[in-house]
């Protein structure tokens, strides 16, 4: 998402206006040492400010190609001009010990590049989502850090915050009845003359526009929701050629996994549509709405069965706080990696099917390659 919802998480309901008020504050000291890399919108909006609430993740260094800001926010945080690297000197982190994760914030198309640059120079990599532009950048990241015998976790903030859990609780206790349909629509506007946006209406360098950018959250959450892979998927597009930020991206692409047990997942993201992150699953019985359900909050979950409708208290934390104190547990050995880069690969590959069956005229593609996660965020993350 861009800075149209990060603006509303953070000037608008609280969480994020607490953590910016931090700044100029001490760091902790003692915890594990993160570098960011790319000083954008998410990085200066959320994952900076975050720090503040994290309990055991520390801002120890900022990698960016201008000095100006890097130095600027560095003075901000009480990081030492030792503390900011340039792209060109990124590898010298090597020698760096304050750095124990490198959280790659950059466009796209570079996440691949920095994750296995970063990955060489012995740190773990904590990598926004999508996790690449392509099947095989991901394969490469996933093959770097074995080799290099460290940690890749894929930054999937909704495996870790509690109104999304706790979906994921109440279908797995079965109190919905067994689960038929699910429902995801991520979507919002896009602005051509954002430089934020130019590179998303990029098919190079997104990987696949409101797809890749929106889409990947009913992607990764029909998955999470129903603990099932989808076998096979039917997608569609309808995108206005003649816009001109849809050149290289479709824009409203609507498609719909099926499960070996039965259950249904339609998922639908555009980038020419009303802010929405919401989603539905619908049991036998009863049906979950979480309507926002994945900004970074002010997300509403819903229990409706028949014509009463229940909301279920959720309570509302930092979600990149919380996604940086998991990864620097994981680094401790204290927790698993429930969002490794495996599950990354696997979004990407489904999101291929579902742009491959856009180009065969809505043919089925089979997404029945045998994948299993390994660790179910609904039993892993408290
Ligand atoms: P952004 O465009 O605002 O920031 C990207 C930064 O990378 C900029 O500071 C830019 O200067 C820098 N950069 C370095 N080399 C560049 C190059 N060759 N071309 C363009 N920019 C270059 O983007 P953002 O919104 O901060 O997104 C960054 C990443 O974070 C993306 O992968 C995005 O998908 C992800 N993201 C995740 C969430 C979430 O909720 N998890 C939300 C927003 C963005």
């Amino acid at each position: 998402m861009k800075d149209r919802i990060s603006r509303r998480g953070v000037i608008g309901l609280g969480v994020g206006a607490a953590a910016l008020s931090a700044v100029g504050r001490t760091q902790p000291s003692g915890g594990v040492g993160f570098a960011v890399v790319g000083l954008g919108k998410l990085a200066q909006g959320q994952i900076i400010p975050g720090f503040a609430n994290c309990r055991n993740a520390r801002l120890a260094a900022l990698v960016s190609g201008h000095p100006e800001k890097a130095n600027r926010i560095a003075a901000e945080h009480r990081l030492p001009s030792s503390a900011v690297y340039n792209y060109d000197n990124f590898d010298r982190i090597a020698a760096d010990p304050e750095i124990d994760v490198v959280y790659i914030v950059l466009p796209n198309f570079l996440h691949a590049e920095y994750t296995i640059r970063a990955l060489k120079a012995g740190k773990h990599v904590l990598c926004e989502k999508p996790m690449a532009t392509t099947v095989s950048d991901a394969e490469a990241m996933i093959a770097a850090a074995k080799v290099a015998n460290r940690k890749l976790m894929i930054a999937y903030r909704c495996h870790y915050e509690p109104l999304n859990l706790e979906a994921m609780r109440r279908v797995r206790s079965g109190s919905l009845g067994k689960p038929r349909l699910v429902i995801t629509k991520m979507v919002r506007q896009s602005d051509l003359s954002d430089p934020s946006d130019a590179w998303r209406l990029d098919m190079h360098q997104s990987g696949g526009g409101a797809l890749a950018d929106m889409g990947i959250y009913g992607v990764s959450g029909a998955r999470y929701l129903l603990d099932e892979e989808p076998v096979e998927v039917r997608a569609t597009a309808r995108t206005n050629r003649n816009d001109p930020r849809f050149k290289t991206v479709e824009d409203l692409i609507a498609w719909e996994f099926r499960f070996a047990s039965g259950a249904i997942a339609q998922g639908s993201t555009s980038f020419d549509a009303a802010d929405e992150m919401a989603f539905e699953v619908i049991g036998q019985h009863k049906r979950l709405v979480a309507d926002p359900g994945c900004f970074y909050n002010g997300n509403h979950l819903y229990q409706w069965q028949g014509g009463s409708r229940a909301e279920i208290a959720v309570h509302e934390i930092d979600q990149f706080a919380r996604e940086m104190d998991w990864m620097a547990d994981v680094v401790r050995g204290r927790a698993p990696l429930v969002s490794p880069g495996e599950e990354g690969l696997q979004d990407m590959r489904l999101m291929h099917a579902i742009l491959e069956s856009v180009g065969r005229d809505g043919a089925a593609v089979s997404t029945n390659w045998g994948y299993r996660r390994a660790v179910d965020p609904a039993m892993a993350v408290a």
